[in-house]
């Protein structure tokens, strides 16, 4: 611990966000990095305090006090070590993770927790303008070929873990640029495209191949997944190229609302809002889901509603209401009962104070109604909570006007045809079955067959794809070479 008085003397500072009325004008980042003085005096809140709960409740454990001690010192370059030691992508999660580290922060007891996300934003900033942030390509090869099928964090993580120890890693992805949902699905306002290329550009000097519009498995995809391929890779010949295949292929398959009026013109899977959006602003043609002078509905109140609202707020809609099935959360947890856990709690985003956000809590969608085959209202139900079941208030329907709805309901989970075309058992959830402990984790039960990310543990977060991909990587290793030196 760099300065042991730091968290009396210095306050949280919280990243400065360009104002609403200025950020809405485009689509572009809107959240300042701390400068050093700002990151060092931050670093300096951390009290070291023994036991780190924030390591401990951050996915891919990263060794947070020992980073802000380095900053607060002034050892940027070694901070940054530390941190890709954990994290292979601290510039994603230093934008998008939730930091369920700060939740588990000892500060946050009677305190304003340590600004850990803003710390590693920041280390994570300066790596890339420093130029500290270079390929590393493995010394020595192995002659192994490894497939893997999906470019997102999980399989971006892999793929690098595995190429620095010397594998020859393909990287399949069906559409046309990679990342995943990191380049199509999270909006360029919340992580610029430019931020997911130069990884990529890193990868592929370390010797990671890309293919792109190559679906592998069944050549079709469920309705409402994107699917750009022109090439279709069966699971037979992969496995005939390949030594072993990692499958990291995401949970696509959008949760539908099947209510009287679902064929309504007007009525939308989040990404098919979201994709065409990140397509636009890559150049690509206009979105066909224009929000403009439109009363929009999002149906869903997690990270894909959130990014509804945020992009129906720079299309200029009317109004934008959200709606959660769940009952409204407290404003502040009871920390006694909650601390270092995540806990329930009303959570705002960025995007939901960038207009009048109308949000609504215990509230069912019952019907959609439209005239000549278009939507133009939302018919609802008040729901009563009680010992965590739902039923309706007599009484309390009411209808809302809608011309766009959003339904943002979540994800299923992944194909079904891509796992069968592998032979891969799914769990009770429709997800790639592998344990993520013990001998042979992150292995199905195909032979050379491993599943890592939101394709075995359903939609979840980058940070928790990242770990998966890593951790995934190393029993990769393990089972082509008999040992590991990979970090779990
Ligand atoms: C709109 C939205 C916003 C989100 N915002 C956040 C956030 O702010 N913070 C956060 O932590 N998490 C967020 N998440 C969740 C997070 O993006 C995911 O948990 C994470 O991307 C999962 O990573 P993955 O690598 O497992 O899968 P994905 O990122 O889904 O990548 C899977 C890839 O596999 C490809 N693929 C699938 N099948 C095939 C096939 N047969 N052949 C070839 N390629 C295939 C897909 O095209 C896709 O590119 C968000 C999710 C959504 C939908
Ligand atoms: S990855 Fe997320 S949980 Fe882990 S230290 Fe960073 S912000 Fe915290």
């Amino acid at each position: 611990m760099g300065k042991p008085t730091g968290f009396l003397e210095r306050q949280r500072l919280s990243e400065a966000h360009e104002p609403a009325q200025a950020r809405l004008k485009h689509y572009r980042e809107f959240v300042a990095t701390l400068n050093d003085e700002q990151t060092r005096v931050q670093g300096s809140r951390c009290m070291d305090c023994g036991i780190p709960f924030c390591n401990n409740a951050c996915p891919v454990n990263n060794i947070v006090p020992d980073w802000n001690d380095l900053v607060y010192r002034g050892h940027w370059e070694q901070a940054l070590r530390v941190l890709h030691s954990t994290n292979n992508f601290p510039d994603f999660t230093g934008r998008l993770c939730p930091a369920i580290c700060e939740e588990a922060c000892t500060l946050n007891i009677n305190d304003e927790a340590v600004g850990i996300k803003s710390i590693e934003h920041a280390i994570a900033d300066k790596g890339w303008q420093m130029g500290w942030i270079v390929p590393r390509p493995a010394r020595v090869k192995t002659g192994r070929k490894i497939a893997i099928v999906g470019s997102g964090p999980a399989g971006l993580a892999a793929a690098q873990q595995l190429a620095r120890a010397g594998h020859e890693v393909t990287v399949f992805e069906k559409n046309d640029r990679p990342g995943g949902l990191l380049g199509y699905g999270i909006p360029d306002f919340k992580l610029d495209k430019s931020l997911v290329e130069r990884r990529i550009r890193q990868l592929e000097a370390e010797g990671v191949v890309f293919r792109t519009r190559v679906i592998v498995g069944s050549k079709s995809v469920p309705p409402g997944v994107a699917n750009d391929a022109v090439e279709h890779l069966p699971a037979e010949t992969i496995r005939q190229e390949f030594d072993a295949v990692v499958l990291a292929a995401g949970a696509e398959i959008p949760r539908d609302l099947p209510i009287p009026g679902r064929e309504l013109k007007g009525i939308h899977a989040a990404l098919e809002f979201l994709i065409p959006q990140n397509r636009q602003i890559g150049g690509g043609k206009a979105n066909p889901v224009n929000a403009r002078g439109r009363h929009v509905v999002v149906i869903g109140g997690g990270d894909t509603g959130s990014d509804c609202v945020g992009t129906s707020y720079r299309h200029r809609a009317a109004s934008v209401t959200q709606l959660e099935l769940l009952p409204r959360p407290p404003e502040q947890e009871n920390k006694a009962l909650t601390w270092p856990g995540w806990p329930r709690k009303l959570r705002t985003s960025s995007s939901h104070l960038e207009g009048e956000t109308q949000r609504l809590f215990s509230i069912a969608t019952r019907e959609f109604i439209g005239e000549q085959g278009v939507l133009k209202a939302i018919r609802t139900v008040d729901l009563e909570w009680n010992d965590g079941k739902m039923s309706e208030i007599a009484g309390s329907e009411r209808t809302y006007p809608a011309d766009l709805v959003f339904l943002a309901l979540g994800f299923v989970s992944p194909a079904a045809s891509l796992l069968e075309a592998f032979g891969v058992e799914k769990d009770a959830r429709g997800n790639a079955r592998a344990a993520t402990d013990g001998p042979g984790c992150y292995a199905t039960n195909a032979a050379g067959v491993f599943a890592a990310g939101d394709v075995r543990r359903g939609q979840s977060l980058v940070v928790w794809a990242i770990r998966e991909g890593r951790q995934c990587a190393r029993a990769v290793d393990e089972f082509l070479m008999g040992s590991s030196s990979l970090p779990r």
